[in-house]
């Protein structure tokens, strides 16, 4: 019962195969108390269906890019809980014409999109969770290697998760002063919804499992287990910390 009584918002749950999900359904083992958020009506079905497991969580819409949304996300966390202590941001989004071809062929309404919702949407966030974490809190985010090295077509989501990135560790050190803690999970490949709209997915997956240290694939709970630990009382000396759940990928030098 690593998570016993915590309150934590989890946001990026699309279907069963979201990391966003592993993690939440971790979590909720370990004891924890959920929200989950939802982005759209579209997915607001699923939501209810994989919140079924998951010990009756508060259920609410958080589309990053509406302000509004936002904020009343967080109001009504405030009624119903009075405080929050971990928060899992576990969303990206790129136009797949961004996700293939030549990275200079970037246009600027997909560069600020992916910015938008991948990247600036953990700033938006922290600051509405901030307010709820009084006595202290737990933020984590899901980067990739492809933000610290190019990766043949992450192209505009490398750049953004690089952006991501950054915003983690300003946040851990602005934060850091309010016992905030802020950690970024940086998973290997996995087959999900938004994995799939990255150009040659497949042959990437291959590839990682081939070369990697432990010759396999992570899964959704690899990561899940990662996460919990952050946002742990475990890992209550550790912020601004990226922790690879990648078979030790990106220790290779080829
Ligand atoms: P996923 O498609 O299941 O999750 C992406 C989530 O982003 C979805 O729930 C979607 O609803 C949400 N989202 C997109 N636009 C949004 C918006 N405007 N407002 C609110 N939510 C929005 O895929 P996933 O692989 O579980 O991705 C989760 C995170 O993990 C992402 O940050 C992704 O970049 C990262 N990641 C994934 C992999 C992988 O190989 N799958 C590897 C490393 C990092």
């Amino acid at each position: 019962m690593l998570l016993k009584d915590k309150k934590i918002m989890v946001c990026g749950i699309a279907n069963h195969r979201s990391i966003a999900y592993a993690v939440a359904r971790f979590c909720s083992e370990q004891g924890a108390q959920l929200c989950i958020t939802y982005q759209n009506e579209r997915l607001y079905k699923n939501a209810v269906k994989l919140g079924e497991g998951l010990g009756d969580p508060l259920l609410l819409p958080c589309d990053v890019t509406n302000d509004e949304e936002v904020a009343a996300l967080f109001a009504e966390v405030e009624k119903a809980w009075g405080r929050l202590d971990g928060l899992v941001h576990s969303i990206a989004f790129a136009n797949a014409d961004d996700l293939k071809g030549d990275f200079v062929d970037t246009s600027l309404d997909g560069f600020l999109l992916a910015q938008n919702i991948s990247a600036y949407s953990l700033t938006a966030l922290a600051r509405g969770a901030r307010g709820l974490m009084k006595d202290g809190g737990s933020i984590i985010c899901m980067t990739y290697l492809g933000g610290e090295r190019v990766v043949r077509n992450y192209n505009v989501m490398g750049v953004a998760k690089a952006s991501l990135d950054m915003s983690a560790k300003y946040l851990a050190a602005g934060l850091g002063p309010e016992g905030i803690r802020v950690n970024i999970v940086s998973p290997g490949p996995i087959k999900t919804l938004a994995a799939s709209g990255v150009g040659g997915f497949k042959s990437i997956l291959d590839n990682v499992k081939e070369m990697n240290p432990l010759r396999r694939n992570v899964s959704q709970e690899d990561v899940a287990k990662v996460s919990a630990f952050l946002l742990s009382d475990l890992s209550s000396g550790v912020t601004g910390e990226t922790i690879h759940v990648d078979a030790g990928y990106h220790i290779l030098g080829m």
